[in-house]
């Protein structure tokens, strides 16, 4: 099914492809500190409508993962390791149709402060 969402200003708008029916909520440091609920999209999936080179990216750690956001008003939309044969993780909340669609969802939570020890220390970014 496809879905359309963007960044609260509307400067990054995207299109998405996914079949789910569930929410991840993850425990890692920038999960818990930003607060995103997330859906895994296949990377060939996700098409940016907008001006790619707005976003802005923020990485940590081993910097395996960047996290991108709007500069202009700061929303997160995704997350992705730049390999094409693995998902980005969607920021669910920036969905259109975030409401309608997750309240029949399940809500998963996921232990990455245990299972991805390298995402959990805060106030690495050097
Ligand atoms: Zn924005």
């Amino acid at each position: 099914m496809s879905h359309k969402g963007s960044c609260h200003c509307g400067a990054v708008a995207y299109q998405a492809e996914f079949e789910t029916s569930s929410l991840i909520e993850c425990n890692c440091s920038i999960c818990t500190t930003r607060g995103h609920l997330l859906v895994p999209v296949p990377a060939p999936k996700f098409q940016l409508l907008t001006d790619p080179t707005v976003l802005s990216g923020y990485s940590y750690g081993k910097k395996v993962i960047t996290h991108y956001f709007c500069p202009t008003c700061g929303i997160g939309v995704y997350s992705s390791s730049g390999d094409p044969t693995r998902s980005i993780m969607l920021n669910a909340r920036t969905l259109e149709q975030f409401w309608e669609l997750s309240t029949h969802w399940e809500r998963k939570t996921y232990n990455g402060k245990d299972r991805h020890p390298e995402f959990n220390p805060k106030h690495q970014n050097q």
